[in-house]
């Protein structure tokens, strides 16, 4: 009695495999289908590489911690500036300090980013201050322990950013409730419009501190954080990198950002009323790729 049972249980389970199966090959239909309707977006690695890895929080939080050496080294050496062609002579015996760019330097506005890939959008000022305006901005891994690290020591600690006068009180509010220092009765938040000459390059505010400090520090994650050389063809920012080899890593220390920056508008130069499609070709023709031989 028990055989026809096994058969027609066997007949069952060869029916619910087949069916499994069936539903299997429609699930991965589907989620192809799914995956299909995803749009591309030029943002998505880069903005997914810096809020969510951990790889990304462990290279700041590495670059800030030898950036300590770094600090104490040109504390002790009066000799020591990161602009030489700004600090004019007798500049040993001025107070000391540092100058860091806010946005991608301290200041993380991955939740900006993230958002304009979630919404498939692309930069707009005006959402862009709505933004600094929510004080959400989170911090650099890594930038507050540096930064109260060079305050602890009698550095002051400058931001050349070109976050605007508008953008100012927010931008102080949401620093201070992160814990970077923020300069006592000296402004040391310096915004781009702040002063007539006061424009997006920032040489003219980086020589504004070395008037009366000794510079020991550049911090940025763009090329014009340390040179008002930054707007040229991608051969001509290379030999502007070259020219200055001696202060990479030295004392002018480079925070990575995969996201933006003059790197990235180099190639379709600077031009933003190209489209998208026309900017993303000019990128890929700038690549200097491997060709396989058959
Ligand atoms: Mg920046």
């Amino acid at each position: 009695m028990r055989k026809p049972i096994i058969h027609l249980t066997r007949k069952f389970l060869v029916s619910a495999a087949l069916a499994v199966m069936a539903g299997g090959f429609v699930s991965i239909a589907a989620r192809a289908d799914d995956a299909a309707k995803v749009p591309q977006n030029d943002l998505l690695n880069a903005t997914l590489w810096m809020q969510r890895s951990v790889e990304y929080k462990a290279t700041t939080i590495g670059i800030y911690d030898l950036a300590k050496l770094r600090l104490d080294d040109a504390l002790a050496d009066k000799t020591w500036t990161a602009v030489p062609d700004k600090q004019g002579e007798d500049f040993g015996d001025k107070p000391p300090a540092i100058i860091l760019d806010a946005d991608e330097t301290v200041l993380d506005n991955s939740p900006y980013e993230a958002s304009l890939v979630t919404r498939g959008t692309d930069f707009k000022p005006k959402e862009w201050t709505a933004y600094v305006k929510d004080e959400v901005t989170r911090a650099i891994p890594g930038a507050v322990d540096f930064t109260t690290y060079a305050d602890s020591k009698g550095v002051k600690v400058f931001y050349v950013s070109n976050r605007t006068d508008e953008e100012k009180p927010a931008s102080l509010e949401n620093m201070k409730k992160l814990g970077f220092p923020m300069g006592g009765n000296v402004d040391t938040f310096l915004a781009v419009g702040q002063q007539p000459d006061w424009k997006s390059a920032k040489g003219t505010r980086i020589a504004y501190v070395a008037k009366d400090y000794r510079v020991l520090l550049l911090f940025g994650d763009n090329l014009g954080d340390f040179t008002d050389d930054y707007k040229g063809n991608l051969d001509e920012r290379e030999k502007v990198f070259e020219a200055n080899m001696k202060h990479w890593g030295h004392d002018w220390i480079v925070l990575p950002d995969p996201e933006y920056g003059s790197w990235e508008s180099a190639p379709f130069g600077g031009d933003y009323k190209l489209s998208p499609d026309e900017r993303r070709k000019m990128k890929i023709d700038a690549l200097q790729p491997w060709q396989p031989k058959d």
